[in-house]
């Protein structure tokens, strides 16, 4: 592997702004935060159906310690944060967490990742303590499919409620992701993108990523991207766009006229770490450079002990990788993580 040369910059910038720059020259001002590992579904490319060994209460970081952390990194050029899990809404009173967030001075966005089934009663909470957007799960629009895929009864009624809820307080942009798997959902494609036409969702296709606990998954159902938007073209013309605000790897196009896009996210055919904006914090409070591999620093225990975090916050920014070393029908490359949802995927 490949690590990043000592030419971390974490310095006053632009008038006394900092900024975070990883050895590759990547400007780092994005967090992902996993604020829990339990989630109420158990999707077949995500989660084993009996779950994980959990992390206990006292493992996971407190709302206050998340904030904190946030805190050190936005006074090093953080900007933007994702609330991500797990499944983000089983953690209790999570608005209560963005209130937090929303006011740690340099943080501009807050975004959340979910399944939506617990959205619609909280949405409104949400968006009023500052969570600006939502990217919502969502792998079939036909009801057995999409309880088969969660191994839940009843999932995408509660996902439907979830999205009509989000568009109702105004979270904007919308995105809606798809983990393609042939054979399970492939037929579906046209379907989500028709969902683009008369409606401002960005429908993201997303390429199944190897991890423990579905290597024979996403090996044998493997689709790529560039399938899924073949089969896209036939509906109609697809012309490339810049696609909605955000800090995702996605690539855009969209249908003439249509109200939203049709993104691609293709970590398998096509690597995109050169434009990887971003640092993962996972529920037990690990910084994590990279969605794969085994590099973390462990935070909790040092912020616990009341030492200083930004030493190794700089240190994580140093050892960021070039890219992830994924291998289809491996789970080498992604450092024996079990599922994407112990960091927050
Ligand atoms: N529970 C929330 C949700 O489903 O949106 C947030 C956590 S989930 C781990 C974040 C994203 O990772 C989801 O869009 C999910 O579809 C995606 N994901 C999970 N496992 C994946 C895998 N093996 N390959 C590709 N995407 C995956
Ligand atoms: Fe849960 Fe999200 Fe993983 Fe599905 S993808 S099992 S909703 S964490």
């Amino acid at each position: 592997m490949s690590y990043a040369s000592p030419r971390v910059r974490s310095a006053p910038v632009n008038g006394g702004a900092r900024d975070m720059v990883d050895g590759f020259g990547r400007r780092i001002e994005y967090l992902r935060i996993s604020v829990t590992d339990k989630c109420n579904l158990r999707c077949v490319y995500c989660m084993p159906e009996e779950g994980l060994p959990w992390l206990r209460r006292g493992e996971i970081l407190t709302y206050e310690e998340i904030a904190e952390i946030v805190g050190v990194m936005a006074g090093m050029g953080l900007r933007r944060l994702r609330l991500t899990g797990g499944e983000p809404l089983v953690r209790k009173d999570l608005p209560r967490l963005v209130d937090l967030l929303a006011a740690v001075p340099g943080i501009e966005d807050i975004a959340l990742s979910t399944n939506a089934v617990l959205l619609a009663p909280v949405a409104k909470r949400l968006r009023d303590a500052g969570v600006s957007r939502v990217n919502i799960s969502l792998d079939s629009l036909r009801p057995d499919r999409a309880d088969a895929i969660a191994r839940r009864p009843g999932t995408l009624a509660r996902i439907m409620e979830g999205l009509d809820a989000a568009h109702a307080v105004g979270f904007d942009p919308i995105k809606i992701n798809v983990v393609l798997m042939r054979g399970e959902n492939d037929d579906e494609i046209p379907d989500f993108a028709e969902l683009s036409r008369t409606r401002p969702l960005h429908v993201r296709f997303i390429e199944v990523m190897p991890t423990e606990s579905n290597l024979e998954l996403s090996a044998s159902n493997f689709l790529s991207c560039d399938e899924a938007l073949a089969c896209v073209a036939e509906v109609d013309a697809l012309e490339p766009v810049s696609g909605p605000p955000g800090n995702g790897p996605a690539t855009y196009f969209s249908f003439p006229g249509a109200q939203g896009t049709i993104g691609v996210i293709t970590p398998m055919s096509h690597n995109f770490c050169s434009r990887c904006n971003r640092m993962r914090l996972t529920a037990d409070g690990h910084l994590r450079p990279c969605l794969f591999g085994t590099i973390q620093t462990p935070l909790r225990d040092a912020l616990r002990r009341g030492e200083a975090l930004e030493p190794l916050v700089n240190e994580t920014l140093r050892i960021k990788p070039e890219k992830h070393l994924l291998v289809q029908g491996s789970s080498e490359g992604s450092g024996g993580l079990i599922a994407l949802s112990q960091t927050g995927g």
